[in-house]
């Protein structure tokens, strides 16, 4: 099943949002986005278990 997530979920203000066809795939697309647009070189585990409560089915 593929999953979506969209950013501004959990920032406010970011307008991303990306689809995957699974959870790994996903979380792949996230860090890139993390690290190249908020300057997170790594994703807290707090931030992780937001982005995973917030995933939804694509
Ligand atoms: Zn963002």
């Amino acid at each position: 099943m593929a999953k979506k997530f969209a950013c501004g979920d959990i920032v406010s203000g970011c307008g991303w949002s990306t689809t995957a066809n699974d959870e790994n795939e996903l979380f792949q697309k996230i860090s890139e986005h993390a690290k190249n647009d908020h300057n997170m070189t790594s994703i807290p585990n707090e931030i992780i278990q937001k982005v995973k409560s917030k995933i939804q089915e694509a």
